[in-house]
C-alpha cells in the first residue's frame, strides 16, 4: 500500500459514503446490484466497528422511472414531484437490501436551511450521533420536495461534504460513475489518464475537471473537486472511486490504488469554523479599514468596532456576515456579536466608547476570532 493511502486510512473510524444518481440508478431504474453490493459492504464494515453515513442520490432518477416519464428537462416543481415519488422507492430498496444483513437504516432528508440555522444544525447533528451510537446507518438525501432554488444544496456532493463536517467524519468516499479524476474529461478524450493522488487542488487540477455534469445527477467533476476542497479544509481526505466496481470499499481499505485520493493540507478548520465557512449564508457585509484587514489576516485578531467603516444589509446578532476590504474584496466570514443597527451606532468606535454609544455594556469584539474564518 502506498504511504499516502496508508496515511489516509489509518485511524479512520467514521466515514461518509456518497453514492451518485448514475450509480444507484440506470436507464432501467434502480440498480439492485449496486444497492445490494453497498448494503453488504456497509454492513460488513459497520460490524468491524466503522461508523458509516450513506449520502445517496437517485430519488429523481428513480421517480422518473417509476412514473415512466421519459427524460427531458423538467421544471423545478416537476423535479420535486419526481423526487417525492422516487425517494420512497429508493429508501425501500435500501431497507430491503440492508435487512438481509440485519442492519437498520434511517432516512434523513435535509435542506440547506436546516444546516444554516445553528440550532437546527446542532439538532441534526445530535440525531445523527444517536443513530450512529445505535449502530443504525443513516441514509441522507436532500429534501428535494421542499428545496426550492435558494435553499438547495444544488447537488449531493456538497451535501455529503457538509455531512462530513456535521458528523465530524474522518473520511469521505465519493462513489461516482467515473472511477477517478482524469487529466482531461475522458468522455471527450478516451486517452486521458487517471490521477491517483492529489496533494492540493490547484487551478491546474481544477482545469482537469470537465464542465459537463453526470448523466443523471446534478454534480459532475467540478462539484467533486469542490467537495474535496471543503473536506480537505477540515483535515479530512476524500477518495473518489467508481460506484460500479464490485467490493469497492473492500478494495479501498485493503490499500488497492483505486480512484483518486485527495489529501488534506496542513491548515485545519474546526467543525464550527467549517460550518461558518460553508454551512451558513452571509446576511450582510462589513467594510473594514486597512488596519483591521491586516489585524485579521496577519495577527489572527478579533474584529473590533474601530476597524469597521461601513455596514451593509440588515441582520440580527449572531448572523453570519461577510467582511470585505475597502475595494470590496472578501476577507473573512464570521458571526457578529451585534445587529446591523447596533453596529451602525458603534462604527469606528474605540472599545471604551461602546457602552456610551449603545447604552449597555456590549462585547468588545464585533466578531471574535473563534467565530471568524479567513477567506
Ligand atoms: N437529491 C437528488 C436526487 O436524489 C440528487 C442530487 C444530485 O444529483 O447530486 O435525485
Amino acid at each position: 500500500m502506498s504511504e499516502s493511502r496508508r496515511e489516509v486510512l489509518a485511524g479512520v473510524r467514521r466515514l461518509v459514503v456518497k453514492v451518485g444518481s448514475a450509480v444507484v440508478a440506470d436507464e432501467g431504474g434502480l440498480s439492485r446490484e449496486v444497492i445490494e453490493g453497498l448494503a453488504a459492504e456497509v454492513s460488513r464494515f459497520q460490524r468491524q466497528g466503522y461508523e458509516i453515513v450513506l449520502v445517496s442520490s437517485g430519488a429523481i432518477a428513480c421517480g422518473r422511472r417509476k412514473l415512466e416519464i421519459p427524460s427531458r428537462s423538467f421544471t423545478l416543481a416537476e423535479k420535486q414531484a419526481l423526487a417525492a415519488a422516487g425517494q420512497s422507492s429508493l429508501i425501500q430498496a435500501y431497507e430491503e437490501a440492508f435487512s438481509r444483513y440485519e442492519t437498520h437504516v434511517a432516512q434523513i432528508l435535509l435542506t440547506r436551511e436546516d444546516l444554516e440555522d445553528r440550532r437546527r444544525y446542532l439538532n441534526a447533528r445530535n440525531t445523527l450521533r444517536v443513530l450512529l451510537r445505535w449502530r443504525v446507518v443513516p441514509i441522507v438525501n436532500e429534501n428535494d420536495t421542499v428545496a426550492v432554488e435558494e435553499i438547495q444544496f444544488g447537488d449531493n456532493d456538497l451535501l455529503a461534504a457538509l455531512v462530513v463536517g456535521l458528523v465530524e467524519a474522518d473520511l469521505l468516499i465519493c462513489l461516482s460513475e467515473v472511477d477517478a479524476l482524469y487529466e482531461r474529461d475522458p468522455r471527450e478524450d478516451p486517452s486521458a489518464r487517471p490521477i491517483p493522488l492529489v496533494r492540493e487542488i490547484t487551478p491546474e487540477i481544477e482545469a482537469m475537471a470537465g464542465r459537463r455534469p453526470g448523466r443523471f445527477g446534478r454534480g459532475g467533476m467540478i462539484s467533486k473537486l469542490r467537495a474535496a476542497k471543503m473536506v480537505n479544509s477540515l483535515g479530512v481526505p476524500m477518495i473518489l472511486a467508481s460506484g460500479r466496481t464490485p467490493l469497492v470499499l473492500e478494495r479501498i481499505f485493503s490499500g488497492e490504488e483505486v480512484g483518486t485520493v485527495f489529501l488534506p493540507g496542513k491548515r485545519r478548520l474546526s467543525a464550527r469554523k467549517f460550518w461558518i465557512a460553508h454551512g451558513t449564508k452571509p446576511e450582510g457585509r462589513l467594510v473594514l479599514d486597512e488596519g483591521a484587514v491586516r489585524a485579521l489576516r496577519e495577527g489572527g485578531k478579533s474584529l473590533l468596532p474601530a476597524g469597521v467603516r461601513a455596514v451593509e444589509g440588515e441582520f440580527e446578532r449572531g448572523a453570519c456576515v461577510e467582511c470585505v476590504d475597502e475595494a470590496g474584496h472578501p476577507v473573512a466570514l464570521g458571526l457578529t456579536n451585534y445587529s446591523s443597527g447596533e453596529l451602525r451606532c458603534i462604527l469606528g468606535a474605540r472599545s471604551c466608547e461602546i457602552e456610551e454609544k449603545l447604552g449597555f455594556r456590549g462585547r468588545e469584539e464585533v466578531i471574535h476570532r473563534d467565530d471568524l474564518v479567513l477567506l
